[in-house]
C-alpha cells in the first residue's frame, strides 16, 4: 500500500465556507489517522473567479482549526510548485494534454464563437450545456498543423465517444456508470492556454501521488469525465469521498443569509475553533460509539472514512451550541477568563471583579454573546414587577419578603465583611432563629439585588461582587419599592 496522501485544493473565491471546512477536515483526518501527508494545494487557474485576500483566508482558517498541512505553497515537499498557476509555468498542463491528443483521447478545437454559439444546448442539473458537436475533430494532421502555425485561437477538447458507458466509483455512492453520449467533450486547456479545473485536478492528483480525494458532491457529475481521464492516461484513479450537501435546518442549501455560511463567521459569532470543528465533524460523520465530544486528536485516532454517510448533514445551530457550551463549561478557567473578559468588559464598567462574575457565568452560557443577558443587572437593577418576590415553592409573597429585607437591612448595615462565605453565614444564622426556609430569606435578597428570576450566582455571590455600598443601596431600594408599590396594589 502506498503511503495515504490527502489535498485541500482551494480556489480562492472567496471566504471559508462550512462546506469547504468539512473537506479540508476529512482530508486532514483521514491523512492523519493513516499516519499520511496533508497537502494544501491552491486551483486558481480560474482567474475570472479569483478573490484578492483569500488565499490568505484560507492560511488563516487551517491555522487557525489545527488543520495544519504537512505540503503547501509556503512548505515545500518535493512536489511543488503547490498554486497551479505556477505548475502552469512548468507546461505541465499542456504536456499532458498533448499527450492525450497524440492517444487519441483529445483533440484541437479552432472553432469561433459564432460556432459554437450556433449549437444546441442541453440542460443538464439545471444548468444550460453546451454539446460540442466533434466538428474539430475531423479536422487532418495537416489541418491542425496549419491552424496552429498560422496562431489561430485554439482549445483542447477531451474526446468522448458518443457509444458506450463510463462507470466510476465512489466511496460513499458506489459505482455509477453514465452513458457516453451524455458526456460532453469538456476542454482541457483553455484558449488562454490556462488548463481547466477539471482537467489539471486530475493531472495534479496524479502527478502529486494523491491516495484520497474528498469534495462537496456538486463534483459528483463531473466525475465520470475525470475516470475517463485517468483511463486515457493509464492512470490508477484516487478514491473519491463526494460528501452530501450539508443543509440548514429547513433542509435549504447553506447560505450566508442563514448566518452559518463561513468558518469566520461563526467565530465571530462567538464560537470556538475547537467547537465549530468538532461540530463540523460530525456532519456527516459518525464515531462508533455513541459520542459526540471530541478533541482533533480524538478525531484523528477515531476517524474511519468508511463510516461517512449520504444522507445529507443538516447544520443545526442550536446544537452547536450546546456543544459550545460543553466546551465552555470544560475550559480551564484562566483560558475562559481571558476569552470571555471583552464581552464582560463590554457590560460592566464599574470596578467590580470580573474574574469572579466569569466564575459565574461560566457554566451558563453557550457562547460568549450569551453573557450580556446575564450580567446586565450588575450595573443597573432593571425594571421589574414586585410580584417577582412571590414564589410558591419559598413560600415567599411581596409581604414577606418587605419584612424579610427589612429585618436584615440593620444587620447588613452592620455587616463589615463582605465575602460570599461571611454574608452566607449571617443569612444562615437569621435563618436559623427566624426558624424558616432558606429560599424563604435568599429568594428575596437575590430579587432585591438584582431585579431578575435568573441570576449566574446566589444572593450573597452577587452581594460580594458588588460590594456593601451598592448592595445596601439595592437593599434599600426594594424596600422602598415594596413599600409603595404594595400601597397602590392595595
Ligand atoms: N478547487 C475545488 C474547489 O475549491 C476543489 C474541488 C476538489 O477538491 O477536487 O471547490
Amino acid at each position: 500500500m502506498s503511503k495515504v496522501r490527502t489535498r485541500y485544493a482551494p480556489s480562492p473565491t472567496g471566504k471559508m465556507h462550512v462546506g469547504n471546512l468539512r473537506s479540508a477536515l476529512y482530508e486532514f483526518l483521514i491523512a492523519k489517522h493513516a499516519g499520511g501527508d496533508f497537502m494544501l494545494r491552491i486551483e486558481d487557474t480560474d482567474q475570472e473567479r479569483f478573490v484578492e485576500g483569500a488565499t490568505e483566508i484560507i492560511y488563516r482558517t487551517l491555522d487557525k482549526a489545527g488543520l495544519l498541512h504537512d505540503e503547501g505553497p509556503d512548505k515545500d515537499g518535493g512536489f511543488g510548485p503547490y498554486v497551479q498557476s505556477e505548475r502552469m509555468k512548468s507546461g505541465i498542463y499542456m504536456e499532458y494534454a498533448k499527450k492525450l491528443v497524440e492517444r487519441g483521447e483529445a483533440y484541437y478545437c479552432f472553432c469561433e464563437k459564432e460556432r459554437l454559439d450556433s449549437l444546441k444546448t442541453e440542460i443538464v442539473e439545471g444548468k444550460e450545456i453546451m454539446m460540442y458537436d466533434k466538428h474539430c475533430l475531423s479536422l487532418s494532421q495537416e489541418e491542425v498543423e496549419a491552424n496552429l502555425a498560422a496562431g489561430k485561437p485554439f482549445v483542447i477538447r477531451q474526446n468522448i465517444p458518443n457509444e458506450g458507458t463510463t462507470t466510476f466509483h465512489d466511496e460513499l455512492y458506489g459505482d455509477i456508470s453514465v452513458e457516453n453520449a451524455e458526456l460532453d467533450d469538456m476542454i482541457l486547456i483553455k484558449s488562454d492556454g490556462y488548463p481547466t479545473y477539471n482537467f489539471a485536478n486530475v493531472v495534479d492528483d496524479h502527478t502529486m501521488n494523491i491516495t484520497h480525494v474528498v469534495r462537496g458532491n456538486e463534483y459528483l457529475s463531473s466525475a465520470p469525465k475525470y475516470q475517463r481521464l485517468y483511463d486515457a492516461f493509464g492512470w490508477e484513479s484516487p478514491v473519491y469521498i463526494h460528501l452530501p450537501l450539508i443543509t440548514d435546518e429547513n433542509h435549504k442549501k447553506l447560505s450566508k443569509r442563514s448566518g452559518h455560511a463561513s468558518f469566520e463567521d461563526l467565530i465571530e459569532q462567538g464560537f470556538l475553533t475547537e467547537a465549530v470543528i468538532n461540530y463540523i465533524a460530525l456532519l456527516g460523520w459518525s464515531p462508533e460509539e455513541n459520542r459526540e465530544i471530541f478533541t482533533l486528536e480524538e478525531l484523528i485516532q477515531e476517524f474511519d472514512y468508511h463510516r461517512i454517510s449520504k444522507s445529507p448533514a443538516v447544520f443545526d445551530i442550536v446544537k452547536l451550541k450546546w456543544m459550545n457550551g460543553e466546551y465552555l463549561k470544560a475550559m480551564d478557567f484562566e483560558e475562559f477568563y481571558a476569552l470571555a473578559e471583552p464581552y464582560l468588559r463590554k457590560e460592566i464598567t464599574a470596578d467590580y471583579d470580573l474574574k469572579k462574575i466569569a466564575a459565574m457565568v461560566k457554566t451558563r452560557i453557550e457562547i460568549f454573546p450569551d453573557i450580556a443577558d446575564h450580567v446586565d443587572f450588575f450595573m443597573q437593577v432593571p425594571e421589574y414587577d414586585i410580584s417577582m418576590y412571590a414564589h410558591k415553592k419559598m413560600k415567599t409573597t411581596p409581604e414577606t419578603s418587605l419584612e424579610v429585607l427589612k429585618e436584615l437591612l440593620p444587620l447588613f448595615e452592620a455587616q463589615e465583611d463582605y465575602s460570599n462565605d461571611a454574608l452566607y453565614e449571617l443569612l444562615c444564622n437569621y435563618v436559623k432563629e427566624k426558624g424558616c426556609k432558606n429560599g424563604y430569606v435568599m429568594w428575596p435578597v437575590r430579587t432585591a439585588v438584582s431585579g431578575k428570576q435568573m441570576t449566574p450566582g446566589g444572593a450573597t455571590e452577587l452581594m460580594e461582587v458588588l460590594g456593601k455600598e451598592e448592595s445596601l443601596s439595592r437593599i434599600r431600594a426594594a424596600i422602598a419599592k415594596l413599600e409603595t408599590e404594595k400601597e397602590v396594589s392595595l
